[in-house]
């Protein structure tokens, strides 16, 4: 082991030597196991392949090699506990398996593991140990076989096979059926490595301590067991081995904890950036650390898997992990959002092998950052609680927490069970799980969880319209229904008035119901003109004076839609993400201000974009569409013909000189009368009411007051009808950067922008990638035009030396190969395939055929399906022809008599070349 390899090399070299073995490579199988309903998450190789090995099902192979995903944190096997605590445990982990199905068995399995471990990865051959089985109840005959194979591996001391029973080398997939003997590969790692020197414990294969490090495990399938303990032989026998990968790539790195490879050094890396923790701080505080490495790579592939964070099931493993790791951070002074910056360490360096990581990384970034949020919001309150209980059991002398309670805390603050048992063990008392999962499935029934969410825009306005007439009659509402006003202001106090839950109305709602909430007023904007929808948060105000008062009262709504459902009522779409919001509560409604901001930057420079068209295409560039989003605005517009890189470039820049211009914008109410007479730009097919907005961008501030009720639409930089959001000067927009000019239907072309954040993170994106380009050709960012060009031509140079080693190479093997002459009445007849060659080599080896057989020569050549054809001076004036013998081989084509070209349009360029003597002889009669 010279080189430390990569735990990505590592994983290649095992699935590339099974390769070579003639094995399939298949992928690893989801987290989530298709089909098998007894399982929450895959937890080992077998997963896969189970109904194989019973005979239900066939695969079109027969030896398999995969890395498979695994996870262990629900149900029987459960490592939750122990990850962070040690160095060796993990929520997911990879398991790297090569299968038989009734193909090899014990012979290769056994000799091809001792070769990939020895030769391909030069583990010291004296230090392993190879287990086998002895049946300590003497029913199942001894694995002598395995033992004896074992023994003939070159440099396996056979000292170091050991027996093992049951326990540790018998494998059985259930109580009854498939099941066979294990033998098992050990490595001594030597003293140092032993955690429990100097006491008094079991030391060696199987032990106690963590000198002997199991490897591998070969399972042999040999054998069905039946109900009344008769043990028949397999017609088929299959292998079925696992090997831990991060244990293996611990081993071959040459460090004493997983953690310490570099499948997790860049995750710890960008933690020790953020904590400004020195090797050792870390290392002396190394349990949040592995928590956190741990959990955010677990919830990395388990959103990739398309497990997104929840309240139930398999998600709501993913919520809690994430939790679990986010306060894990609070440990190490964590406080703002971190856990996407790890995972993105992990897309990275997993992403190449495992895709859907790659595939994935805006969603699985997206669902940790939100999900730390929510989190985050509700943690201090949720643990202050728990403190209390804790207290008071203490008080009352006892040490377990009721699961109810513990429940309460997870209802009502998010706080999941496994973080109260947490924080519960951190003071030497713990919470009752049975208990807790009763709650749990109480609330799910009394929710109606589990079923379907019924259809939010499926319900009828009539529906809508009756709360409506219900709540005038009341007085809870004026006479237009709900009040709509984006733009004074994005934060709306307000009574809750209604809550709708599938379809229902329901006067209370509890975590993580999905509702529809309606306020007397909303400052949300609802998707309109292109911009779409804002989102935000709908909280209650607290009423009371103490701080018991506050916190029971709290509650919280994400809201990520809104919607006019019928005449007069609008609703907000969201999901209640902590507390229980009850009709009559009061709420402050407030919009996400920073999303809004961009979509208003990406707004005002929609407009610049339209006028900059106009400026450059002419005024038939009429808009046909637009998209107003958060991170991004698109534009469609009417033009015969792709825009010029020089227009794009020029529309850019009028754009950004626009924003630098700092100019005002103007929004205000008129009669569409008046607007449209002063030129104000409307949209074709758009409707508009008797009064419109309007939009201007004036050419200078000293306009602004001049302009205030008089008419200079000469004046206006920009005039549009328009209900959007707007900006107030356009030099908020920051920077506007064109992503992409193309076409969206005949006749009209589409162009995508990006402006302020999303301008600066798409510059620093290619900033980075230029600065890692220069990088990589070791030459400054200036100077990589010159650094690509010279590579160019010293590729094509050596392109140009390879071809001539080609042909030098060729020509040597052409020499060797004239002994294959044959001689036919005195005349030297050659037919002769040569590989990976072209027609203009074949030339030049016929003629050098023709300078070794100046008279009386023949020969054919062919490389592919390519023909020459080559017949000295002294036969054509004999007759022969080049081409007659193309022909006569089954070849087409053409060219001189003495030499000719041709191809076989199909059939075998052996047989063709074997015809040749044949032919020569007939030609010669
Ligand atoms: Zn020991
Ligand atoms: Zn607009």
């Amino acid at each position: 082991m010279s080189k430390k390899l990569s735990g990505n090399q590592i994983r290649q070299d095992f699935i590339d030597f099974f390769v070579e073995h003639k094995h399939t490579a298949v992928p690893s199988m989801s987290l989530v196991p298709g089909g098998d309903g007894t399982l929450l998450f895959t937890n080992s190789g077998m997963v896969q392949f189970k109904d194989v090995f019973i005979g239900t099902d066939k695969k079109p192979y027969t030896r398999a090699v995969d890395s498979q995903k695994c996870l262990r944190v629900a149900g029987k096997h459960n490592d939750l506990e122990d990850v962070g605590r040690d160095d060796t445990h993990h929520t997911f982990f990879e398991m790297l398996g090569n299968w038989s199905f009734g193909d090899y068995y014990k012979k290769e399995a056994i000799t091809w593991s001792w070769q990939l471990l020895t030769d391909v990865w030069g583990l010291p051959k004296d230090k392993l140990y190879a287990t086998c089985f002895r049946d300590d109840k003497g029913n199942v005959p001894q694995d002598d076989e395995a033992a004896d194979i074992w023994k003939t591996q070159p440099g396996f001391d056979p000292s170091h096979v050991l027996f093992f029973g049951r326990k540790e080398n018998f494998w059985q997939m259930a109580e009854f059926g498939p099941c066979g003997p294990c033998s098992e590969i050990h490595i001594d790692l030597g003293e140092e490595h032993d955690n429990m020197r100097g006491t008094d414990h079991v030391c060696g294969v199987n032990g106690e301590c963590t000198r002997y490090l199991e490897l591998w495990n070969n399972v042999f399938i040999q054998y069905n067991l039946f109900e009344d303990g008769r043990l028949e032989p397999l017609p088929q026998k299959h292998v079925d081995t696992g090997m831990g990968f991060e244990r293996i790539v611990s081993v071959l790195q040459g460090v004493d904890s997983n953690y310490k490879t570099d499948l997790f050094a860049d995750s710890l890396n960008v933690l020790r950036s953020l904590t400004g923790h020195s090797e050792k701080e870390m290392l002396d505080n190394f349990t949040p650390y592995r928590v956190i490495c741990d959990h955010v790579r677990s919830a990395a592939f388990l959103i990739a898997d398309g497990v997104v964070p929840g309240n139930a099931g398999r998600n709501y493993v993913t919520r809690m992990i994430i939790r679990r790791a986010a306060r894990f951070g609070t440990k190490i002074n964590l406080t703002e959002p971190f856990l996407a910056k790890v995972a993105e360490a992990v897309i990275n360096y997993y992403g190449s092998f495992y895709t859907e990581l790659e595939k994935n990384r805006a969603t699985i970034l997206d669902n940790l950052t939100r999900e730390e949020i929510r989190f985050a919001r509700t943690v201090e309150a949720g643990t202050a609680h728990l403190e209390n209980l804790l207290s008071e059991i203490r008080a009352s002398n006892q040490t377990i927490l009721d699961g109810h309670k513990a429940f309460d805390l997870y209802a009502t603050y998010g706080l999941p069970f496994e973080i109260s048992r947490d924080i519960a063990r951190e003071q030497n008392l713990d919470v009752d799980e049975v208990g807790f999962n009763e709650a749990k499935e109480k609330h799910a029934k009394a929710s109606g969880g589990g079923k379907a969410m019924g259809k939010l825009g499926g319900v009828d306005s009539e529906f809508f319209a009756n709360i409506l007439k219900d709540l005038k009659s009341e007085n809870k509402i004026g006479k237009d229904g709900v009040e709509y006003d984006p733009y004074t202001s994005t934060k709306v106090d307000g009574e809750v008035l209604a809550i709708i839950i599938n379809g229902e109305s329901v006067s209370s709602a509890s975590l993580d119901d999905q509702v529809e909430i309606i306020l007397p007023k909303t400052g949300f904007y609802i998707e309109s003109g292109g911009q779409v929808n804002d989102e935000g948060y709908i909280r209650s105000r607290s009423i009371g004076s103490s701080t018991a008062d506050r916190t029971r009262q709290q509650w919280e709504i994400e809201i990520t839609g809104i919607r006019r459902a019928a005449a007069g009522v609008i609703t907000h779409i969201g999901q209640v993400i902590s507390g229980q919001p009850k009709v009559g509560d009061k709420a402050t409604a407030e919009v996400d201000v920073t999303r809004r901001h961009n979509i208003m930057r990406n707004h005002t420079a929609t407009h610049l974009l339209h006028k900059a068209l106009h400026e450059i295409l002419g005024k038939s560039a009429v808009q046909a569409g637009s998209l107003v989003a958060p991170d991004r605005l698109r534009f469609d517009f009417n033009h015969p013909e792709a825009m010029t890189p020089e227009q794009v470039e020029r529309v850019e820049k009028m754009v950004n000189e626009a924003i630098a211009m700092d100019m005002p914008v103007v929004k205000e109410i008129k009669s569409q009368e008046e607007a449209k007479k002063e030129g104000a730009m409307a949209l074709f097919g758009e409707k508009y009411g008797d009064t419109v907005r309007t939009i201007s961008i004036l050419e200078s501030d000293s306009l602004l007051s001049e302009n205030k009720g008089s008419k200079l639409p000469d004046s206006k930089y920009s005039y549009e009808l328009c209900g959007g959001t707007h900006l107030e000067r356009t030099s908020d927009i920051g920077s506007f950067i064109i992503v992409s000019e193309g076409s969206a239907a005949a006749g009209i072309r589409r162009i995508e922008a990006v402006t302020g954040r999303g301008a600066y993170e798409l510059i620093n994106k290619r900033f980075k990638l230029l600065k890692n380009t220069a990088f990589n050709l070791k030459s400054s960012v200036e100077e990589i035009p010159v650094k690509v060009e010279s590579l160019q031509e010293e590729v094509s140079e050596l392109k140009k030396e390879l071809a001539n080693l080609r042909n030098q190479q060729a020509m040597s093997a052409f020499s060797n190969q004239l002994s294959a002459v044959q001689t036919v009445k005195d005349v030297s007849v050659l037919a002769l395939e040569i590989s990976d060659s072209n027609a203009d080599a074949l030339r030049m080896l016929a003629d050098k055929f023709r300078e070794k057989y100046p008279k009386n020569g023949i020969a054919v050549l062919a490389t592919g399906s390519t023909l020459i054809a080559v017949v000295t001076e002294d036969l054509v004036k004999a007759g022969i022809k080049a081409g007659d013998l193309l022909t006569g081989i089954g070849a087409k084509g053409g060219g001189r008599p003495n030499m000719a070209q041709g191809s076989l349009s199909d059939g075998n360029v052996k047989e063709a070349l074997n015809k040749l003597v044949k032919v020569v002889e007939e030609k010669l009669k």
